[in-house]
């Protein structure tokens, strides 16, 4: 992918991130963190060529694979929600996918370490990080069931994918006072929940309802 020839694309440009951001911001995105990097993240070099020119509408997008790219107004709630107690050094995101919410999150914390279960997703999202020169994002190919503990503890855990429960694995890697943000449920109802543990405790707080395409198994 040439990003500097697609860079110079007008209605790829710097004013069309604005008008997103601004959008979000009406749509009750409060954290100018987060507002921020929204304006400053190419969305349209995580998408197919052939929809850039909708890549900075509020909508999710398809990626190939029967997956898509979150919604802007998605990714950048759940980023307000994993920073608002303080930006996390170490995160996991299960469900890479296009790479757009990796990206979101490598500008504003530490350390983001990212799953994907779909080999062409997690090379295409290789490529385009280091394209990027997002340095601080470690790629793997995988099921997100298991997590990733030799990487681990993680001070925030992301899922993008919904499961019906979360795997309990999970909770074993998340560093003391971490909070894990996941959408729970099947296709026809779930909810973002956010689960923090103190000490032995996971406490569990749910947050809005929402639509991600659901947790699988295995790799394909
Ligand atoms: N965060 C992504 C959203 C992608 S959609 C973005 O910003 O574009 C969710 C992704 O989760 C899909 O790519 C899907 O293949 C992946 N996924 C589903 N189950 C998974 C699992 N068990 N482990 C890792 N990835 C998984």
């Amino acid at each position: 992918m040439d990003t500097r020839r697609r860079d110079g694309i007008g209605m790829t440009s710097q004013r069309t991130r604005e008008r997103l951001a601004a959008r979000l911001g009406d749509a009750g995105i409060r954290d100018v963190h987060v507002l921020n990097v929204i304006r400053h993240i190419p969305r349209h070099l995580f998408v197919d060529e052939a929809l850039s020119s909708r890549a900075y509408e509020d909508t999710a997008l398809p990626i190939g694979h029967g997956q898509t790219i979150s919604q802007p107004f998605v990714v950048a709630r759940m980023t307000e929600i994993l920073i608002r107690r303080g930006l996390p050094e170490r995160v996991l995101e299960i469900g890479t996918g296009s790479g757009y919410q990796a990206a979101v999150l490598a500008a504003l914390v530490g350390r983001v370490h990212t799953i994907e279960r779909i080999r062409a997703l997690h090379e295409r999202s290789r490529q385009l990080f280091r394209q990027l020169g997002l340095g601080n994002i470690r790629t793997r190919l995988g099921d997100g069931h298991d997590g990733w503990a030799s990487a681990g503890p993680f001070n925030a855990i992301l899922l993008t994918a919904a499961p019906l429960s979360i795997p309990e694995g999970l909770f074993a890697q998340l560093a003391e006072g971490g909070e894990l943000l996941a959408p729970v449920g099947d296709s026809e109802a779930q909810e973002l929940r956010v689960y923090r543990r103190e000490g032995e405790r996971v406490i569990e707080e749910g947050v809005e309802p929402v639509s991600f395409v659901p947790m699988r198994a295995g790799t394909e």
